[in-house]
């Protein structure tokens, strides 16, 4: 399958006992594809850089290779993980939960803005809380390295998810700069994302030595197969009739609509409440404690429709999505992607349908079609048959 799902197993790579039966707990029977190319390697300390479709498990790709080397030292930090958004360091933090229960002597928690730092002061400076593994966001991680809270010179693994945002964006960069500065120069250091453009390699192989590289240069290959790809032609105003329409005829687990502002979002969640659609806002006006309560009300299916910007649009990893909307059509092509991939994760089906009001969001569709070689037709009026999302 494309998935590539084949008769190698995880006990091949030779993990830890606690590893493996984790592994097995999480329902996980064979490596994915990127898994198979990608964990030996990083098993061995190798430096990495990875991009892969998204939703065929490059979290597990680090988060298994740097459980499986630690070393734990109470009070020392060996291992930083740095996203570019505060729900994906809590999700990643869970992963580590998830594949570490068995592994009681290691510590990991997570770091990021918009909490009181002083609670995150508290836990470094106590040896029984210290974190072995920190999963943080740049600007709070900087923070609490600059105030010298945080001592990295223990530091032996360096992981960067979703790379290209993270780097892409200067004040996060100038961020992961200043931490990378205070860590061994002596450490293995692996990045990753769905969208590593050739302008952005580069940059992320200056923070590497002889990366074993892992790439997807046929961009054709990025897309999902077993997401069915839609577009409608409405104007601005008709977008919530079409979208009550399509919540009512659609047989959707759970829902994720993608608006272009904070203030669109918390409109239409209203509007979504008001017209008997439950649903749940995210984006960055919300507080964070709030934020991360709705994720995982989100996650946990306590909520089936979610209206997001693209606070929510890369690594947010929820099951049962098999429906993506994008009522407001994204500026790019690689926003496209990976809104859309919220849906199939994992080479299930899912179905994405996307609202075209402008000349330029029929540009962007088009520069859709063009650079993924996929064809995006317009949502038949009659709908589409449920079995095939
Ligand atoms: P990516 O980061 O590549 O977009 P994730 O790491 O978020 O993808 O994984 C997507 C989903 O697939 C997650 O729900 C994860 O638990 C699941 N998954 C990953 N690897 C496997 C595997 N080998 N077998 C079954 N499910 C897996
Ligand atoms: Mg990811």
């Amino acid at each position: 399958s494309y998935v590539g799902v084949n008769s190698t197993n995880f006990r091949d790579f030779l993990l830890k006992p606690s590893l493996i039966r984790a592994i097995a707990d999480c329902g996980f029977e064979h490596p994915s594809e990127i898994q198979h190319q990608a964990i030996p390697s990083a098993l061995v300390g190798n430096d990495i850089i990875c991009q892969a479709k998204s939703g065929l498990g490059k979290t597990a790709v680090f988060v298994l290779s740097t459980l499986q080397q630690i070393d734990p030292v109470d009070g020392e930090t060996s291992v930083i993980v740095i996203c570019h958004t505060r729900e994906l360091a809590y999700q990643i933090k869970n992963e580590y939960g998830r594949f570490g229960r068995y592994m009681n002597d290691i510590k990991i928690n997570v770091f990021y803005g918009g909490t009181p730092i002083s609670k995150d002061q508290e836990i470094l400076a106590n040896k029984d809380t210290h974190p072995h593994i920190i999963v943080a966001t740049p600007g709070r991680l900087n923070a609490l390295v600059r105030e010298k809270k945080l001592r990295l010179g223990s530091v032996k693994m360096f992981v960067i998810d979703e790379c290209d945002k993270v780097l892409d964006q200067i004040d996060m960069r100038r961020d992961v700069q200043e931490i990378f500065r205070a860590t061994p120069t002596q450490k293995q250091v692996m990045m990753f994302s769905a969208t590593l453009s050739q302008e952005t390699r580069p940059i992320c192989k200056k923070f590497m030595r002889n990366p074993n590289e892992i790439y997807v240069d046929d961009e054709t290959k990025l897309t999902l197969h077993g997401l069915q790809q839609y577009y409608i032609k409405l104007t601005d105003t008709e977008k919530n009739r079409k979208l009550n329409e399509l919540l009512d005829e659609l047989e959707f687990n759970q829902v994720i609509i993608f608006v272009k502002s904070t203030a669109r979002c918390e409109q239409l969640d209203l509007i979504l409440n008001q017209s008997g659609f439950p649903s749940i806002s995210v984006h960055s006006g919300v507080n964070q404690e709030e934020r991360i309560k709705r994720y995982s009300e989100f996650k946990e299916f306590k909520q089936r429709i979610c209206v997001a910007t693209d606070v929510f649009g890369r690594g947010i990893d929820i099951e049962r999505i098999n429906l993506a909307i994008n009522y407001d059509l994204p500026k790019d092509a690689d926003s496209y992607l990976h809104r859309v991939g919220r849906a199939g994760r994992f080479g299930t089906k899912g179905l994405s349908i996307s609202f075209v009001t402008t000349e330029d969001d029929l540009a962007v569709m088009q520069s859709i079609e063009k650079r993924f070689e996929v064809a995006v037709p317009e949502f038949p009026p009659q709908g589409i048959d449920a079995s095939q999302y």
